[in-house]
């Protein structure tokens, strides 16, 4: 027990006597002390407080060092271990649980070598290098997997080499502007700025050979502050794994896209791979290992953004190093297990409020996803808690620990694709992946949740004092960057979410399915994520020594989805969703005419918008006044986001499906808001961008049709 923890109760009735305004200032309040979504409160109050003082953060902490014992990739011994560990702690609240597997196309590594070789034969560096530092704990296990890619190639190349900075677009427009050719070169880039398979796509459209992604300390090392172990930010010889998988053309199983890669699906049912996979080598180092070639590398010297804290001048290249890369890729159908636990809605059995986090890690995962994974078994136990007093939520939840996340958000797509037809009455699904990495409460989502969680977190006690919601408005706004969102907040006083863009388990039930989404994370510095040191000790060193966060998370996380499955009316807010949606468009026009698209014609798309803000208000009124067939009511709310889907799908990418979101071509991580648009504006390519403004408008009009209907 830690003496800074606050008691939920007290905290949660104490903001409900103050007369603290629940809807928001544009639209017509609820009530004092009434909350959104619900005609009284009085009876869910003392559900939420029940709930709020059970999740534990010694238990938390126990469950974390539980999970994050040994190495856990996914389909390994230790992965399935784990799934056993969470399948017992779920059946043990009272959840109908089962274990479900796929059969999935996933790589280990063979082999991994990585040479070079100045001028005149000299032999620079041969890597990788087993991460080390002293002092570690775990990091000697025969079982931490040597650094790879997933989805990376096999393959056996010698070449020379170019630095292309982060690997942006606009970092290889650079180098196509000072005539650097990259046809048969080694591409050598850092992490950072954008998706990792990203850099490799970019690269392997130029005619690259092969990539290595580094790890700079200007943006996680020394340059940061202290490494491991006396800080938390990257070590010499720390590395950075990850998929390289073309997850912006979509994810899961590489074989099966739209299809669930069941056990028993014939081999007659898998396409070729070809369509998220790259063709060429990619290999993760670390500055150890990269500061050699770095060092040696010739040409012109880089652009000044472009010189990352190694203690010499960059060069682009190519000369002066020769490098040689071996990848020996060993890809197999391997079979991976999600866990999942069902407590059965009492009046709605088949709308589902559905909660996940993956639970393999590509070492030890402590931060990275573990610890999501044990704020939810305490969320877990918190709801468990409630139904061993008789109560039954009004929706069924869903709790998900997903496998196979760092290969591709595999073992969530999977089950969304199986699932297809059901998850159409999904009410929501809430992501926790990094759930502490240290004391920042941060969160994204769709605008129609955005305020539905701000309010959860009036209530849910911080451990520094006061609120979640308080701490999170105090924090610097840089803090959020990577949480960013291209909508004005409709209420600038508002702490700011962000837009869902990809790199986790949301992607294929808002980006395929159309289900309502939101992602939650407690923030830090982090430096050694996807490396063997994001363990257990580094945990406890940097992160959260009490494990008071991760009871904070599972607080939070736990109220989305009790307050949300026992909801009279679903609280979801379209008016703020119309805001965005507007925003989204008067960017993207203001963009067309920069680029010379100046007679695109957005006038349709913009009344669409106008349309949907009405519907939305009208919508608003009847979800504040509650009455009648509130069944009816909901159906339609639920429906206004599936009508936000596209059938025919993205541009060269129909497994995405959403018209206002998508992870970026040329990001991955961060979102692009109405994608079909804002990307052919960026390409100019102008018939494209009038026929996807129409797909976009048709899209808005119908959520308008939807929400206008409500009754
Ligand atoms: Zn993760």
């Amino acid at each position: 027990m830690n003496p800074r923890s606050t008691h939920g109760t007290f905290l949660i009735a104490a903001l409900l006597a103050a007369p603290f305004v629940l809807g928001r200032l544009h639209a017509q309040a609820a009530a004092p002390g009434n909350v959104f979504g619900y005609k009284s409160f009085d009876r869910e109050l003392s559900v939420e407080e029940k709930f709020l003082a059970v999740p534990d953060a010694s238990l938390a902490g126990q469950e974390l060092k539980t999970l994050t014992a040994a190495p856990h990739l996914a389909a390994t011994p230790e992965d399935r271990k784990t799934a056993e560990y969470v399948a017992q702690k779920f059946r043990a609240a009272g959840l109908e649980t089962e274990i479900v597997p796929f059969r999935v196309l996933l790589n280990w590594p063979k082999a991994v070598k990585v040479e070079a070789w100045d001028e005149s034969g000299k032999q620079l560096m041969s890597g990788p290098t087993r991460e080390h530092v002293d002092g570690d704990p775990f990091e000697n296990d025969p079982r931490v997997v040597m650094p790879f890619n997933g989805s990376s190639a096999s393959g056996d190349v010698t070449a020379e080499v170019v630095y292309a900075n982060y690997g942006r677009l606009e970092d290889f427009k650079e180098l196509e502007a000072q005539h650097i050719d990259l046809h048969g070169k080694i591409v050598i880039c850092r992490y950072g700025a954008n998706f990792r398979g990203v850099k490799v796509y970019l690269a392997e459209q130029r005619g690259a050979a092969g990539v290595l992604i580094y790890s700079d300390p200007q943006d996680d090392g020394y340059y940061k502050g202290d490494p491991w172990p006396i800080g938390p930010w990257r070590p010499e010889t720390g590395v950075q794994r990850g998929s390289v998988q073309y997850l912006f053309k979509y994810s899961g199983d590489p074989e099966t896209p739209g299809v669930a890669s069941t056990l028993d699906l014939p081999d007659s049912a898998r396409v070729s791979p070809e369509g998220n996979q790259p063709h060429i080598i990619s290999i993760p180092l670390s500055y150890h290992d990269a500061a050699p070639i770095l060092q040696a590398l010739k040409g012109s010297g880089v652009p000044q953004g472009w010189q990352g804290a190694l203690p010499f001048r960059y060069h682009l290249g190519p000369g002066g190093v020769k490098v040689h890369l071996l990848s020996d890729q060993d890809y197999q159908r391997r079979i991976i297990w999600d866990v999942i636990g069902k407590a059965k809605g009492s009046e709605y059995p088949d709308d589902w409020v559905v909660v996940g986090n993956h639970r393999d890690a590509w070492v030890y995962g402590a931060v990275d996803p573990n610890s999501g994974t044990a704020s939810m078994l305490e969320a877990v136990h918190g709801v468990g808690a409630l139904l061993k007093h008789g109560w039954r939520p009004r929706r069924t939840i869903v709790f998900c620990s997903w496998d196979a996340e760092e290969e591709g958000l595999i073992g969530s797509t999977e089950w969304v694709e199986q699932h297809i037809t059901e998850l159409n009455r999904a009410v929501a699904y809430f992501n926790v992946d990094v759930g502490v990495a240290g004391p920042d409460f941060g969160a994204a989502g769709v605008p129609s949740l955005k305020q539905f969680v701000r309010e959860l977190t009036r209530v849910v006690p911080s451990p520094v004092s006061g609120t979640v919601y308080q701490q999170w408005r105090l924090q610097h706004p840089g803090n959020q960057e990577h949480r960013a969102s291209d909508a004005p907040a409709l209420d600038e006083s508002e702490v700011r979410m962000g837009d869902l863009g990809s790199g986790s388990d949301f992607t294929p039930f808002l980006q395929h399915a159309g289900v309502p989404s939101t992602d939650i994370g407690s923030e830090g510095p982090y430096g050694v994520y996807h490396s063997t040191f994001d363990d257990f000790a580094w945990f406890t060193e940097n992160a959260d020594p009490h494990f008071e966060y991760l009871q904070e998370m599972a607080r939070v996380l736990g109220l989305e989805a009790v307050r949300m499955a026992d909801s009279d009316v679903l609280p979801y807010d379209y008016v703020a969703y119309a805001h965005a949606i507007n925003a989204y468009i008067e960017t993207v026009k203001k963009k067309a005419g920069e680029n010379g698209l100046g007679s695109l014609d957005f006038g349709p798309a913009e009344s669409a918008a106008a349309r949907l803000a009405a519907a939305a208000q009208h919508a608003h009124d009847l979800q504040i006044a509650a009455n009648g067939d509130l069944a009816g009511l909901n159906r339609t709310l639920r429906s206004a986001e599936t009508a936000l889907l596209t059938d025919a799908g993205l541009p060269n990418r129909p497994w995405y499906k959403h018209t206002i979101y998508a992870p970026g071509e040329y990001t991955g991580y961060s979102a692009v808001v109405i994608p079909g648009v804002s990307e052919a504006v960026q390409a100019k390519n102008s018939p494209l961008a009038a026929e996807q403004l129409q797909v976009l408008t048709q899209a808005i009009n119908r959520a308008a049709q939807v929400l206008e209907s409500a009754r």
